[in-house]
């Protein structure tokens, strides 16, 4: 019960839920292999401070698998930037001891897992509604799914938290009261069933999704859509390296914007108007204010310097002018001319969430659709690392797979997955033999035959009206197998 009340709580999607707990750790992953050589990837060479980078990526939907909002806080920027203003001053730089670096990598996998989410949700899951005509509710789990049956897992960080320290930064951070025990508890849950366990459960929720998500299982990997998880690793390491630099106090204004949509040589996908392969996309190295990105500050040029009609848009889940955002969308409201490089001014008055505001006009330049050849090539790879041989799945642990089964208890997604537990005993075959073709069987007037054989029972049996020996030696009615019982039902 335990497992199935984990299962649902992580399956289900609350607001920043997006992709899935494996899709974090593995981006956040691939991003540290990613890292240009320098100090950065020097301080992630140490495997115990890189695992704790990879575990710190699954912390924040811990918070979800013990129903505390610390996770939901925990997503985003004013809980990343109070949780750095903490390490700096509790723990330096210079991190010397091994406990700080492993805090500080931590920190930064759990801003990486942030980060990720408003990517997936605010561009590839736009994608994921246009072409499957689905939603977070299959895209998150479904994404996780088939990361394991493609062959990308390969990362099994081992459980590690600043259990003493988180308390008292969410109690400054947001005034949320959360013991250590709660979160430990959480993070249990994540490590055992969705990263230790998860060969248990894909199998089951690649079943469940995959037959929705056609276009979704060919392009999550595909470095050429945007929001895919393979286009999140190119910001996710500049994320990490402007959390490293903001630790170190050299985070200026004129650096915010990371990273933008498309990246020369690739072009956007299409010419628009409106629809998400014709959006432009910056993201930022620190949380930025809603209100502060709009038409007057972000605009888009043609080559003649004139401004092309868009809408500005922010985070997906952004309510308010104050809320924070990584990143904006330029939303074409005309469609763009073909193979024409066009710019992204971001003008003075674009203000972080600590207050800065940028002084300076900050330049992106990209190219639209080619639709004439010759077009130059785009190109080709992109996708992250796979593992040479993808770790032993282990065998299957029954009662996860059970959980994993009565979760995904949609009738057309249990109707495919066979039971996975047969009756003490007894081998699924024999069960089958001897259980009754229908179950429960369909209600039938009694005949005259049933009738006579009943009194004859009732009779010579010597027992009261339902039992007698025989009765009573059969023992019990076995339970009926759980996938003739869903297509009874169904
Ligand atoms: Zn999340």
């Amino acid at each position: 019960m335990r497992t199935l009340t984990t299962l649902l709580a992580l399956c289900a999607a609350p607001a920043a839920l997006a992709h899935g707990i494996n899709g974090h750790v593995h981006v956040t992953g691939w991003a540290i292999e990613a890292l240009p050589p320098g100090e950065l990837a020097d301080f992630f060479a140490e495997p115990e401070v890189r695992d704790a980078a990879l575990i710190g990526a699954a912390f924040p939907d811990s918070g979800y698998a013990i129903g505390d909002p610390y996770g939901e806080l925990a997503h985003w920027e004013p809980y990343v930037g109070a949780h750095l203003a903490w390490i700096q001053g509790h723990l330096g730089p210079p991190f010397e001891t091994l406990e700080a670096r492993k805090h500080v990598a931590f920190l930064m996998g759990l801003a990486s897992h942030g980060l990720q989410d408003e990517l997936f949700d605010s561009l590839f899951l736009y994608q994921v509604e246009l072409h499957d005509h689905e939603g977070q509710d299959r895209a998150d789990p479904g994404t996780d799914s088939f990361l394991f049956a493609d062959g990308w897992l390969q990362y099994k960080p081992p459980l590690y938290a600043p259990f003493d320290d988180l308390p008292g930064i969410f109690l400054e951070a947001h005034g949320h009261v959360v013991d250590q025990d709660t979160i430990r508890a959480g993070m249990n849950r994540v490590k055992l069933l969705v990263i230790d366990g998860f060969a248990a459960i894909a199998p089951g929720l690649e079943a469940q999704h995959r037959p929705f998500l056609a276009w979704t299982a060919e392009h999550y990997v595909d470095p050429a859509v945007p929001g895919s998880l393979a286009s999140e690793i190119p910001p996710t390491a500049a994320y990490l390296q402007a959390i490293w630099d903001r630790l170190h106090d050299r985070y200026p204004m004129a650096a915010i914007a990371t990273h933008g949509w498309p990246v020369a040589p690739r072009r956007l996908r299409a010419l628009g108007p409106e629809i998400v392969d014709a959006w432009a996309t910056i993201v930022f190295g620190a949380g930025v204010v809603v209100g502060s990105l709009n038409a007057d500050t972000v605009v888009l040029l043609d080559p003649d310097g004139q401004p092309v009609p868009t809408r500005v848009r922010h985070t997906r889940w952004s309510g308010g002018a104050d809320d924070s955002t990584r990143l904006v969308r330029i939303i074409p409201e005309v469609a763009l001319a073909p193979s024409t490089t066009y710019t992204v001014e971001l003008r003075p008055g674009i203000q972080r969430t600590t207050g800065e505001v940028l002084a300076d006009t900050l330049v992106f330049t990209f190219e639209s659709t080619c639709v004439e050849a010759p077009c130059a090539p785009e190109p080709m790879g992109g996708e992250p690392p796979r593992p040479p041989v993808p770790p032993d799945a282990g065998p299957p642990d029954a009662a996860v797979v059970d959980a994993a089964v009565v979760d995904a208890a949609r009738p057309d997604a249990a109707r495919r997955t066979r039971p996975s537990r047969t009756p003490p005993g007894r081998t699924w075959r024999a069960w089958r033999r001897r259980t009754p073709r229908r179950w429960p069987p369909t209600p039938r007037r009694p005949t005259r035959r049933w009738w006579r054989r009943q009194r004859r029972r009732w009779l010579h049996a010597g027992a009261g009206r339902r039992g007698g020996r025989a009765g009573a030696a059969a023992g019990p009615r076995p339970a009926p197998p759980p996938d003739q019982t869903v297509s009874v039902r169904s």
